[in-house]
């Protein structure tokens, strides 16, 4: 029985964990260093694994990102407590201040990784929040324009397990981003033909 407890009560193994900048973050186990280094997210040296991306950069922004909207769904108005990418992470869109907003989970998780013309229409919401609104009006132009982006940024830029998975995947042999939505987004054409709206500055 003294075995049994004495294993049970034995540290576990851990694996010290740095950020790019070196900064010491929490340790993890042996079985999730090894994951991280086989999915390219990171690197085991010495015995310390250095991670390719910025993790502490997410949590700043997801900070900054609720001080600003509050506890509340920018998509139904619900309450809300979810840190949503308005241009999602696999399109190329950045966990930064200009392109996140409060979802609640329940949106969040629905929307996926779909595109927010595409989500509106599915949903009939009517988001007022005009980081959306902005995106809706250039939503093409926008995408297009973090694609180019994610192709020109470099690994240690992202601020997410989620951002720096999308960077490793899209250096693959063959990689293809999601392919634009081609369904008719007349909800949103309507919406916004003719409005001018203002670069959206958080
Ligand atoms: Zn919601």
């Amino acid at each position: 029985m003294s075995d049994v407890l004495a294993t049970a009560n034995a540290p576990k193994p851990t694996v010290p964990v740095r950020d790019p900048d070196g900064r010491a973050l929490t340790p993890c186990s042996p079985e999730k260093a090894a994951s991280n280094v086989a999915d390219g997210l990171a690197d085991l040296r010495d015995g310390v694994l250095h991670l390719r991306y910025r993790p502490l950069a997410y949590r700043r922004v997801f900070r900054r990102v609720l001080a600003r909207d509050g506890l509340t769904c920018a998509w139904c108005g619900e309450p809300g407590s979810t840190l949503d990418h308005v241009i999602p992470v696999s399109y190329g869109g950045q966990a930064a201040v200009d392109n996140c907003v409060v979802a609640c989970r329940a949106c969040n998780h629905m929307r996926h990784n779909v595109l927010p013309s595409r989500f509106m229409a599915a949903t009939g919401y009517e988001p007022t929040h005009p980081l959306i609104l902005r995106v809706l009006a250039h939503e093409t132009a926008l995408v297009s324009a973090t694609r180019r982006q994610l192709a020109r940024r470099t690994v240690d830029t992202c601020r997410s397990k989620e951002e720096a998975q999308v960077w490793v995947d899209s250096r693959q042999p063959g990689a293809t981003v999601p392919a634009l939505s081609t369904e008719p987004q007349w909800s949103t054409r309507r919406r916004t033909k003719g409005t001018v709206l203002e670069p959206y500055v958080p």
